[in-house]
């Protein structure tokens, strides 16, 4: 398979660093949060199969509700058809979403749940009177997928520039990174520059304004960049003020990640958006969703008639399969109290990070629930990262595998997302594997 592999298979994001040269890793099972190879190697799955494993793999139920709805139907479509387990998962989700969100909307993965709450957000504007409202505001590193109306609200450099003649053009904030943070050299007098500008930016321009989306407290694919406590709040205060319509993308942060369900919860947030994807399904398959608000679906009735229909649908929509094992996953997570176990993981990760971030090329820890991203530097004090050429952060990466530890880099940021069904000791001996890969690797 790695020949087959090398020979035909164009991975995603891999040539950027010259992962293609390097073997790759054949996953041919896996077990709780262990992946294995062909060769029979396990590996822990520090990333979580990219940030959508939550209850380990081979998860009894998840595996089981799988197979039943097998016996009944694998898809049908949603287009003037409904099914059982859409129906009931669109129920449990309005249920447990922040207030408000009684609408769902299925789509198949982060890209297009954030493609459709841009589009819905855009028409809204056109079926309410006020056309003028076209624009999004969303963060200078932001990122919201890889389709072009996702790329154009998204701010990676690296990732997004080249696209540029192709996309349309948001309003740019920057972006609310206290370790980074260029409006306040200090941290203690933050206060809150970042809402500042947003202010100023919303007053300015509301009127021409359909929307601002977030990835609510952490940017992840950023750099797990993390905003000061009460932006979020902050950002819901004022898109109010000025009727600008907010998204909370939550395909990263949603489903525990961030120590409750949805990150909108730290902040008692209820967004007129959400997308959900990635843990949806307990990291089993694609699926997502966008939740809104019964404002924004009543604006889109009235139907073909009145030329109002939502022009968008993607042919496994509310796929029966997927929506059984979200189902599932969300039956573990009130069986099993995973929200409240979180709370001791969090902590011994917080404690372990502590000695990281004392190591010599370690700038910032950043840790938000079990997302944690752990910035390289060459010169901590003076916070000088590495040079590009020198890939620090793969390095260290290259090294946790030898250890077991499967993890990948955001530029010179390690990225840690353990699934949540890591316990205490794994979540040590993983974060054990990241200090000593950093000490060799660097040191
Ligand atoms: N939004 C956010 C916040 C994400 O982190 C991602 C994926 N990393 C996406 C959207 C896109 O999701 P997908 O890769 O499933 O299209």
């Amino acid at each position: 398979a790695e020949k087959k592999d090398k020979e035909y298979v164009w991975h995603p994001f891999t040539q950027m660093q010259d992962w293609s040269t390097r073997p790759q890793k054949v996953i041919a099972a896996a077990r709780g949060v262990k992946l294995i190879d062909t060769d029979g190697n396990q590996f822990y799955d520090g990333v979580s199969s990219l940030w959508v494993n939550i209850h380990g793999h081979r998860k009894a139920q998840i595996d089981k509700a799988i197979i039943d709805q097998l016996g009944k139907v694998a898809h049908s479509t949603m287009l003037g058809l409904a099914n059982i387990p859409a129906a009931e998962l669109a129920e449990q989700l309005v249920g447990i979403a922040p207030p408000g969100l009684n609408k769902v909307f299925y789509s198949d993965d982060g890209s297009t749940a954030v493609e459709v709450a841009l589009k819905m957000a855009f028409q809204y504007w056109q079926h309410k009177g006020k056309p003028a409202k076209q624009k999004f505001i969303t963060l200078e590193q932001a990122y919201h997928g890889d389709t072009v109306g996702t790329v154009s609200v998204g701010g990676i450099d690296l990732f997004h520039r080249v696209f540029k003649p192709l996309l349309f053009t948001p309003v740019h904030i920057p972006s609310p990174s206290c370790y980074h943070c260029q409006l306040s050299s200090d941290r203690t007098t933050c206060g809150m520059q970042c809402a500042s500008v947003l202010e100023q930016v919303l007053s300015e321009h509301h009127a021409e304004l359909a929307g601002l989306i977030i990835e609510p407290l952490v940017q992840a694919a950023a750099g797990m960049l993390m905003s000061p406590p009460g932006y979020l709040a902050k950002v819901r205060e004022l898109t109010q003020k000025y009727n600008v319509l907010l998204i909370a993308d939550e395909v990263a942060t949603g489903f525990g990640r961030t120590g409750k369900m949805f990150a909108c919860e730290q902040e008692a947030v209820a967004p007129d958006m959400m997308t959900l994807s990635k843990g949806i399904t307990g990291g089993y398959m694609p699926l997502a969703a966008t939740l809104t608000t019964d404002e924004i679906y009543n604006a889109f009735l009235g139907g073909y008639a009145e030329k109002k229909t939502f022009y968008h649908g993607h042919s496994y929509t509310g796929n029966p399969l997927a929506c059984a094992a979200a189902l599932a996953n969300l039956r573990i997570f009130r069986d099993e109290k995973v929200i409240e176990g979180l709370g001791p993981k969090i902590e011994a990760a917080a404690d372990k990070l502590q000695t990281i971030a004392r190591l010599d090329y370690v700038g910032d820890v950043r840790q938000c629930g079990l997302i944690i991203g752990i910035e390289l530097m060459q010169d901590k004090a003076r916070k000088i990262p590495f040079p590009w050429e020198q890939a620090a952060g793969s390095r260290v990466c290259l090294t946790a595998r030898q250890y077991g530890l499967i993890i990948r880099p955001i530029g010179d940021v390690i990225i840690f997302m353990p699934p949540l069904a890591s316990t205490v000791d794994e979540i040590i001996e993983m974060l054990a594997i990241i200090e000593r890969s950093v000490r060799e690797s660097l040191e």
